[in-house]
């Protein structure tokens, strides 16, 4: 495991410990602000040299999807409907066929985030790239997620104010002794890095844990979240983005971003890798995986 995960480990354990019920961890070590800075120092160059494309094998700037296959991926998330793309819901962010106005989920709840950027749409072939990431263990498609979620930001027609602070959404245990890492926190560390934004993982945790929740409906989802979240008073009166790697229905952002807006925060922006659609889309795609699958869901 690379040092950076353990890292993550040892971080978030150190900030939920006395608020979760106590749950044997492995003792691992913590590594000091010096080896952080030297990890993502060596991450920034080992960009700079050559690698494959890990969706079609061509050349590209190492852990990085070449030009052709990042365009191709991105492309229906960074532009706008005015090129014929679908509408997005401007809460959530979910690809609809109408206008600019919340979806019927957001148009029938008050949604606690303000509004969501997403890099790409779960489908084939992003979603090959986080799955390997969370269950592959394949740690250095952080770096890459992370930058696809940056340059999303900077492709927004509503910029992040410069004093934003990033906050990942925190993982169960049960995920976090499984994987080893918390997916949103890797994504949430490399993004806060491309975009010179702050991170701070100790402002938000967990009070429970839960089931897990790819089977179940959006409402099952929504309960189930409820009071799932507690954050520091530190949120108050400030402008936050919470990273998370799937938004599916929302819930999950939804929970966390009740607990920062009770606690006073001035805004919340829901950042998500990738955004389910609700059903299959017939995106048009271009490139080596253009005879891949339709569009699938992700426990919707
Ligand atoms: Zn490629
Ligand atoms: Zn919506």
């Amino acid at each position: 495991m690379p040092a950076g995960d353990i890292s993550a480990i040892a971080y978030q354990q150190s900030h939920t410990r006395n608020r979760i019920p106590a749950i044997a961890m492995p003792a691992i070590a913590t590594l000091s602000a010096a080896a952080r800075r030297a990890r993502a120092t060596l991450s920034h160059w080992r960009t700079l040299l050559p690698g494959d494309c890990p969706l079609c094998g061509d050349r590209a700037r190492a852990g990085r999807l070449c030009a052709p296959c990042e365009r191709e991926l991105c492309w229906h998330a960074r532009t706008g409907p005015a090129l014929g793309l679908p509408w997005r819901c401007p809460r959530c962010a979910l690809p609809l066929d109408g206008h600019d106005e919340p979806c019927p989920d957001c148009a029938g709840r008050d949604t606690a985030f303000d509004r969501t950027i997403a890099a790409f749409d779960y489908g084939p072939p992003g979603d090959a790239l986080i799955l390997e990431f969370k269950h592959g263990r394949r740690y250095p498609r952080a770096d890459m997620l992370g930058n696809l979620l940056a340059e999303a930001v900077r492709h927004d027609r509503l910029p992040l104010a410069p004093s934003t602070v990033l906050l990942p959404v925190p993982a169960g245990m049960a995920s976090l002794r499984a994987r080893g890492f918390n997916p949103a926190a890797e994504i949430a560390r490399a993004a806060a890095r491309d975009l010179g934004l702050p991170l701070r993982r100790g402002w938000l945790w967990r009070t429970r844990e839960q089931a897990r929740q790819a089977t179940q409906g959006r409402g099952g989802r929504l309960r189930a979240a409820e009071g799932l979240y507690a954050c520091s008073p530190a949120v108050a009166g400030r402008r936050l983005a919470l990273v998370d790697d799937v938004m599916t229905t929302g819930a999950t952002l939804h929970a966390a971003a009740a607990a920062l807006k009770q606690a006073g925060a001035r805004e919340v922006v829901a950042l998500a890798v990738a955004r389910t659609p609700h059903a299959p889309r017939n995106v048009r795609r271009q490139g080596p995986w253009a005879a891949g699958p339709a569009v699938r869901g992700h426990g919707y």
